[in-house]
């Protein structure tokens, strides 16, 4: 643990969760409880018109856009077993512009760290230390995790 455990970053707070130091750099903590199935919050950032557009961040939105999320879901980490992902809504297109929701798909404790399934495909893969009982070992989608393995 380092000594900056629990410092909070100021600027990147959000009214249900914060952006926190935590053993792997940062993260996003919740501030209050969910239940399962409840919205965390609506990521925003820049809105990228690239279908060959890729980065550590970015989300697909279609499959002519992505969205390079701003704080403080830009810092949500990996966990093969997690308790939040996004969703993005195709009913609401303001400006054509799907909503990108953070919803929890388990019940998140207050000061839990949010983790989600990044599920990149093989060619991203890194290894992964989420800890989680049913880690793949890799931070990668379920599909794509044999591909690894032969590599
Ligand atoms: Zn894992």
């Amino acid at each position: 643990m380092s000594s900056n455990e629990g410092k909070i970053l100021e600027l990147v707070t959000d009214r249900d969760v914060q952006v926190q130091e935590c053993e792997i750099g940062f993260g996003v903590f919740s501030n209050r409880s969910f239940r399962a199935g409840d919205i965390i919050g609506i990521a925003t950032g820049e809105i990228i018109f690239d279908p060959d557009y890729s980065s550590d961040y970015c989300v697909e939105l279609s499959s002519t856009m992505s969205i390079e999320p701003g704080a403080p879901f830009r810092f949500l980490n990996h966990c093969c077993e997690p308790n939040a992902e996004f969703a993005s809504d195709e009913v609401s297109k303001r400006n054509q512009i799907p909503d990108l929701y953070v919803y929890a798909c388990k019940a998140i404790s207050a000061g839990e760290q949010i983790l989600i399934d990044y599920q990149w495909p093989a060619h991203y893969a890194i290894p992964c230390e989420c800890g989680s009982k049913n880690c793949r070992g890799w931070v990668v989608c379920d599909e794509e995790l044999h591909l690894i393995e032969f590599e």
